[in-house]
């Protein structure tokens, strides 16, 4: 065999993308992908950004740029951060390869071999591998459904003194949960008097149905003196305007945005300025309030059509708190009437009967609630959703 690298002992492939090879099966109704839905894709729009991308500026989009991003397009994103009350410059942030590549470069300007750092208890799958893959030490702090339990991360940083918090405040992946606004008070205030890190990782904080979430972490911390100094934020185009075009960013302060600007340098120099010249000419041509609105409506209709078939269907079998954006229920098995309460057990019987869904293990770094499941309300039309719902009903049993 290879002689690979130590680190890579610390990592092993994700026991989704293993389900992700079942899924092929003809007929079958996934709610199991991380995906928005690309029937939501702004064709129009974006060939018209990538037209004037091509027409307006060609040396721009098809030359090699600056590490840091395109500079028409760090101050769109600026503006952005700015429409949605942080207080955000162009030279306060940089374009990455899709948020992905922050939550890296963050892995490797901080984490080294059994550095301490706290995450959700579920998070994102992707930020486990990626922290661990630098020798992070996870710690897991218990959430709710209002998000991270701030007594218990307090108790947790003043134990473990960790280099910092990941934390996805709005709508988390896989969680769904929405992080109240006196937590969110809460876990600034505690970045300061323990003077570490925060990281929010914020994809689907725009993918709200009803009403707004309250204002990011970043967006607060004007409020809170001294916080914004311990705050990190990434933010991506992905879940609202398309994955494809990997663009995201990250909001740091200086010392910091120096360091990772220096290994995005050697990580891939930049971000396609193809791509970031399309995005700044969508955001310019002002396509994404309408945008935001139609995938807002089409999402928030899919998430109660599938929270109202989970109540019907399954019943105290289940339990859940209804999503109030992004793009994910998260649920537990109850194991009533005797009832299967195993996820990955039941993710088994739930291909059987031709319906997927992402058993909730993986998402823990530490103590697994194995009765957990991710489901995805964001490809399935209403219809299909009904239909899996009831396919997930019949293999409960
Ligand atoms: N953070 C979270 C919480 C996510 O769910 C995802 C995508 N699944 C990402 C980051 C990465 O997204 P992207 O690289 O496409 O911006």
């Amino acid at each position: 065999t290879f002689p690979f690298a130590q680190r890579l002992d610390n990592v092993e492939t994700s026991a989704i993308r293993e389900l992700f090879k079942l899924l092929g099966k003809p007929g079958i109704i996934s709610f199991a992908g991380g995906f928005p839905d690309s029937a939501m894709f702004d064709l129009h729009g974006i060939t018209e950004a990538v037209n004037k991308a091509l027409i307006d500026e060609p040396g721009a989009a098809l030359q090699y740029g600056a590490t840091e991003g395109y500079q028409p397009l760090r101050e769109q994103l600026a503006a952005f951060m700015q429409s949605k009350g942080a207080q955000v410059a162009a030279d306060q942030l940089i374009v990455t390869t899709g948020s992905q590549q922050a939550l890296d470069l963050l892995g490797k300007c901080l984490v080294d071999p059994g550095s301490k750092a706290i995450v959700e208890g579920p998070t994102f799958l992707a930020t486990i591998q990626c922290f661990r893959l630098y020798g992070a030490e996870l710690i897991s702090a218990p959430i709710d459904g209002e998000g991270v339990q701030v007594d218990q991360l307090e108790r947790l940083i003043t134990e473990h003194k960790p280099k910092f918090v990941y934390l996805i405040p709005t709508f988390g992946n896989p969680s769904g949960a929405m992080l109240s606004l006196e937590r969110r008070k809460r876990v600034l205030e505690l970045a300061v008097k323990y003077q570490t890190l925060i990281i929010e990782d914020d994809p689907y904080g725009d993918l709200y149905f009803d009403a707004p979430p309250p204002p990011s972490l970043l967006a607060l911390s004007a409020q809170v003196p001294g916080s914004r100094d311990w705050l990190v934020h990434c933010g991506s185009l992905s879940k609202v305007l398309s994955p494809g075009l990997r663009v995201g960013w990250m909001v740091a302060p200086p010392e910091l945005l120096a360091k990772a600007t220096m290994c995005k340098q050697f990580s891939d120099a930049h971000t396609s300025t193809f791509a970031q010249a399309t995005a700044a000419q969508y955001l310019a041509g002002g396509h994404m309030p309408g945008t935001l609105a139609r995938v807002r409506a089409v999402y928030g209709e899919r998430a109660k059509t599938m929270g109202d078939a989970l109540r019907n269907d399954l019943g105290a079998e289940i339990d859940f708190v209804q999503p109030q954006g992004g793009l994910f229920v998260w649920a537990r098995l109850t194991g009533a009437g005797g009832k299967i309460k195993d996820g990955n057990e039941f993710a088994k019987r739930a291909i059987a009967e031709g319906v997927a869904f992402v058993p909730g293990a993986p998402f823990y770094c530490a103590n697994p609630d194995l009765s957990t499941l991710r489901l995805s309300f964001a490809t399935a039309d209403e219809g299909k959703i009904r239909e899996g719902i009831g396919r997930l009903a019949k293999a409960l049993g």
